[in-house]
């Protein structure tokens, strides 16, 4: 089943009286469950397209129908309602440093409106599931790259969301940790049907976890298919 699907995708920016392409005419189905890689070189618009995904930014043509809703029609409240349904996970973690593990975790609960004690169990639930649970009270300047990423992945499930978007989540992690998180998004999305994309520009990174993937290559996507079809030299 589909579960997101980018139409006609395309993104430009304005910058001083110039204009800036990020995206050129994406096309793109993403399957629910799947682990989908989408690789490109810095500065071909990966990171916009993610941002594109969860309408963080807008397309300036075409658009995104995620679970069969175009998001380009959507009111501001159901916009937000949708955006819970994808979480998202970055190279820097983006952890909030004042805030212990467990902090961190329940910090979307209690924005949702989850009281302290019920956010407080489910947090210490989705610590145990990314393998975390004994750092619950840490900060996260305690914390290893692997162990900061691990905390940011049980935050962005904090919501019980239906894809995780994860925007060169392993750039920031030696070949070990890398490995570790990768076996984590993997066993997650067996699990619980957690549809991942995965963001990157490490052919490894794709390699190792995705089933299909996308190449995009001067704002463009210039193959997309199973990852043996895309990698294997004729
Ligand atoms: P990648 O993630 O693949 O490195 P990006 O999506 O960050 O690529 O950037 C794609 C292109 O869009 C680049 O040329 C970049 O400079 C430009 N770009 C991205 N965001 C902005 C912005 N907010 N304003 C202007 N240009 C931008
Ligand atoms: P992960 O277990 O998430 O893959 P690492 O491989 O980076 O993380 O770390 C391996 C182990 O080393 C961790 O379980 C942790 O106990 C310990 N460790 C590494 N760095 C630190 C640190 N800065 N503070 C506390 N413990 C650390």
């Amino acid at each position: 089943d589909e579960l997101i699907r980018l139409y006609d995708l395309s993104k430009s920016f304005r910058l001083k009286g110039n204009t800036i392409t990020a995206l050129e005419n994406i096309n793109l189905s993403i399957h629910e469950g799947e682990i989908f890689g989408i690789i490109g070189m810095s500065g071909a618009g990966k990171s916009t397209l993610v941002r594109c995904i969860n309408f963080l930014e807008r397309p300036t043509a075409g658009g995104v129908i995620f679970d069969g809703q175009d998001l380009g029609t959507l009111s501001p409240a159901a916009l937000r309602q949708v955006r819970r349904q994808m979480g998202m996970i970055f190279q820097q973690f983006n952890l909030l440093m004042q805030r212990t593990a467990l902090q961190n975790v329940c910090f979307p609960l209690e924005i949702a409106g989850i009281s302290g004690q019920e956010a407080k169990k489910r947090g210490l639930e989705l610590l145990e599931i990314v393998g975390l649970s004994e750092r619950a009270n840490a900060y996260p300047a305690q914390l290893s790259g692997g162990q900061k990423q691990r905390v940011a992945i049980a935050r962005a499930l904090a919501s019980d969301p239906k894809v995780l978007l994860c925007d060169e989540a392993t750039s920031a992690l030696d070949p070990e940790t890398t490995d570790a998180i990768l076996n984590l998004l993997k066993d997650l999305s067996k699990r619980m049907g957690l549809t991942v994309i995965v963001i990157t520009h490490e052919m490894r990174v794709v390699e190792e976890i995705c089933s299909r993937v996308a190449v995009i290559a001067d704002h463009q996507i210039a193959e997309v298919g199973t990852v043996k079809e895309v990698f294997t030299q004729p």
